[in-house]
Formats: C-alpha cells, sequence, structure tokens
C-alpha cells in the first residue's frame, strides 16, 4: 500500500503558469508567484517553510501537495573530494548526482532519466536499461538538493550543471527543457544557461529540435569513435543515427556567438586511441567551433575495455589539438564509481 505521503502530488517542477491553475482563479497572480519564488528562488523544502503564504492556504495545499525534493539515501566520498549522491525520489527510486569540486568552481553532473535506453558498449548505465524519465521537478531537485547539502547557492558564478550523468537527456528532451527553464528562470533559482551544459550519445533530430529553443543549455556530443564502424559497434545507436549525418548536423546546429560544440571522446586502450583515430577526429571536426574533452575509459564492472596509457592520451590529444582545443578529462571519483559512465548498479558498503 502507498504511504499517504507519497500519493501527495508534487509541486517541484510545476512552472508560474501551472502553479496559477492550482491555486485556483479566485486567488490573485502574486499569491503565484509567491508560491514560485519560494519553491525555486528560495528553495523552501517543506510547504510550512513558505511563509509568505497565509497558514489556511498553506494548510490546504499541503492536504494535497508536497513540494517533493528529491532526498539524499546514501552519499560517497572520493579522495578527491568528488561526491556521489543516491537521492530518493517520490515513488521510492533512486537516482544518482555528482558533485566534483574544482579550484574555484563547483560542477554538478545530474542524471535525465533512471537507467538509459542507449545501449553504449562501455557505459555501466547501459546494463539498467531504460526504468524511466525523470520529471522536470526531479531534475531541477538534483540540483537543489546537492547544493542544499553542500552550502552552495546555485547563483553563485562558481556552481556548474552538466546533464551528463545516467540517461540519454534528449530522449526525455521536454522535461529536460522545463527543467532548464526553471533553472535559468532570473526569477527563480537563476543559474545561467552558460552554466549547463548537456551531453548526448547523438540523437539527430532531437538536436536539431534543441537548436530551435530559445532557452537552451550547451551542447557536448559524445563522439567516442572516428570511423562510422567503430561508432556502429561502441554506439548501436549510430546505425539509426549515422556519424556522417550527426557530424553534418553539428555543422547545421545555430552556436550563440558566445558559444561552441564540445565533443566528447572516451578513450579505449587498442579500440579507439590509435594516432590514425586522432587525424580522423581532426579531419571530422576540421573547421568546427568546438573543442574536445578526452575521457580516458573509466572500468567497471562487466566491461571489457582497458584504459589507454598516458602516454597514448598525451598524444592523441596532440594531434587533436591542431584541430581545436583538446583537454584530457581527469578520472573524478573513480573509488565511488562516480566517474562518467560509472553510475548505478555499483552500490558500495
Ligand atoms: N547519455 C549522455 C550523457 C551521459 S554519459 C551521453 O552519452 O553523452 C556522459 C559521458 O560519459 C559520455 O560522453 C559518455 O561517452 C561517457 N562515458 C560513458 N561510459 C564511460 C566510461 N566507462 N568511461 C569513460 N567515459 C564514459
Ligand atoms: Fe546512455 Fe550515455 Fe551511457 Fe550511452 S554513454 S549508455 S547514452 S548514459
Amino acid at each position: 500500500m502507498l504511504h499517504w505521503e507519497q500519493m501527495k502530488q508534487v509541486l517541484l517542477g510545476l512552472e508560474l503558469t501551472e502553479i496559477q491553475t492550482i491555486l485556483g482563479p479566485g486567488l490573485p497572480l502574486w499569491r503565484a508567484r509567491q508560491l514560485y519564488e519560494a519553491l525555486y528562488r528560495q528553495r523552501a523544502e517543506q510547504l510550512q517553510d513558505v511563509t509568505t503564504l497565509p497558514g489556511e492556504l498553506r494548510e490546504a495545499l499541503a492536504e494535497q501537495w508536497d513540494v517533493g525534493w528529491p532526498r539524499p539515501k546514501r552519499c560517497y566520498e572520493a579522495a578527491d573530494g568528488t561526491r556521489r549522491y543516491l537521492l530518493s525520489l517520490t515513488d521510492g527510486k533512486t537516482v544518482e548526482s555528482v558533485l566534483m569540486p574544482e579550484d574555484g568552481r563547483d560542477t554538478i553532473c545530474i542524471s535525465t532519466q533512471i537507467g538509459c535506453p542507449v545501449n553504449c558498449k562501455f557505459c555501466l548505465t547501459a546494463k539498467l536499461g531504460l526504468e524511466r524519465n525523470l520529471t522536470a521537478g526531479e531534475i531541477v531537485g538534483q540540483v537543489l538538493s546537492v547544493c542544499r547539502d553542500q552550502g552552495l547557492s546555485p547563483q553563485d558564478r562558481r556552481v556548474n550543471v552538466v546533464m551528463m550523468g545516467m540517461g540519454e537527456p534528449l530522449l526525455n528532451l521536454p522535461n529536460v527543457l522545463k527543467a532548464v527553464r526553471l533553472l535559468t528562470d532570473s526569477h527563480g533559482v537563476g543559474l545561467s544557461v552558460r552554466r549547463i551544459t548537456l551531453s548526448t550519445s547523438g540523437i539527430i533530430p532531437k538536436i536539431e529540435e534543441l537548436g530551435r529553443e530559445a532557452v537552451r543549455p550547451k551542447l557536448a556530443i559524445s563522439l567516442n569513435a572516428s570511423t562510422e564502424e567503430q561508432r556502429q559497434e561502441l554506439m548501436p545507436v549510430t546505425r539509426k543515427y549515422p556519424l556522417k549525418e550527426l557530424m553534418e548536423a553539428c555543422r547545421r546546429y545555430p552556436l550563440r556567438p558566445w558559444e561552441r560544440l564540445t565533443f566528447e571522446y572516451v578513450l579505449l586502450r587498442g579500440v579507439n586511441d590509435s594516432d590514425a583515430d586522432a587525424r580522423r577526429v581532426v579531419r571530422l571536426i576540421a573547421n568546427l567551433k568546438c573543442k574536445v574533452n578526452l575521457i580516458p575509459f573509466n572500468p567497471g564492472p562487466g566491461l571489457a575495455y582497458e584504459t589507454p596509457a598516458p602516454e597514448q592520451v598525451a598524444s592523441f590529444q596532440a594531434i587533436v589539438r591542431r584541430a581545436a582545443p583538446c583537454f584530457i578529462r581527469k578520472p573524478r571519483g573513480r573509488e565511488i564509481y562516480a566517474a562518467c559512465g560509472q553510475l548505478k548498479l555499483v552500490s558500495l558498503e
């Protein structure tokens, strides 16, 4: 049987117009604004804390509604300061978020789905399959929850959000876009869109859809291979969305003046990490306004790949740099399975 609390509806994730609707036509718009600001600007965790609303209204609302923050259930901390959070959602399922503190910056890596339907061969999350999409409130809630735990304000310019946790954001686009609107609204959470990045495995029609949005995060593409065949093998989604067409979509993508594309490239020893691969990457991205992040493979149980030697990573980087700025992503929190592609499946006791 469901607990009464779980049967309540969730406020987090509602936009102003939706809040207006639930408050009903009898109340002025400014009441809806007060509740909106309490949810997203003051970041109230419970209706009781929304003291700008009269007590009676709060109580009436509380009969049917809950704020609905994801609750930290477990938190693992790595030696490098990375923290991996397991957050409980209102239906009892859990989702993962990661906080990566770096000098002067805090990057929060959030999930957009529970599991992932895209079957990349080097990724642990893939082994879960898709359990369900996250709601906009659950996506926003991860940022609020991690910030609260760390005593951070999302309005702080040092806070960055990357949608690189569990899931393929472009296969949950309506909820992801709604979450981005809520996160970037200056009357609400107040993050800048320039501080949010969405990473995709390359769902071409959705990249095009994203490009047409007025409020959209920066775009990162997981390239991960230098030829059509190699990409098909590593990322079966390529059969539907070929590398050639993906690169054409990247060339057509309407970048804003301040923006560049990011390409991510997981380096798998002896598979896609040769100098010849690097030269092919140079040709693929030639003349694109972009940067490249190399991610040496993070191992996980049941993944049949190896991490390349540091010299090979350096050699790959030196070649790609001929075409674009190219960085090596430090593995973050590998020992707690917080690094790229390691989320879910592994629980540490
Ligand atoms: N689904 C989206 C975002 C989540 S994955 C995407 O694929 O882009 C985030 C990044 O982690 C991707 O660039 C992916 O290629 C990378 N990744 C997945 N498994 C990895 C692993 N085992 N080691 C290193 N990077 C990995
Ligand atoms: Fe999904 Fe990204 Fe993992 Fe591929 S790499 S399975 S798209 S989470």
